[in-house]
């Protein structure tokens, strides 16, 4: 997972990536930091072509876990498949 962790943008603290936070302690807003060639190599224009057409071809460089992820696909097929009458 290309999503190493959470980091204050203005005093530089660094949190766990699963960690569910808004704000840092100092009350800095937190940004999501990635190992971005990791993701790169991931994330070929050829390869995202081919994934399911929802925000969630960019699970590389989205703020979350891959098992939030996967959560929150079977969450997204579920309600669609509700939603669908089926
Ligand atoms: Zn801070």
């Amino acid at each position: 997972m290309p999503l190493t962790h959470l980091e204050c943008t203005r005093c530089g603290k660094r949190f766990a990536p699963g960690a569910i936070l808004n704000l840092c302690d100092c009350g800095g807003p937190l940004f999501a930091r990635y190992d971005l060639e990791r993701a790169a190599k991931n994330m070929r224009p050829g390869h995202l072509a081919l994934r399911e057409p929802t925000l969630w071809r960019y699970d590389d460089v989205l703020p979350v876990g891959s098992s939030q992820a996967a959560r929150a696909r079977k969450e997204a097929g579920d309600g669609a498949a509700a939603a669908a009458g089926r």
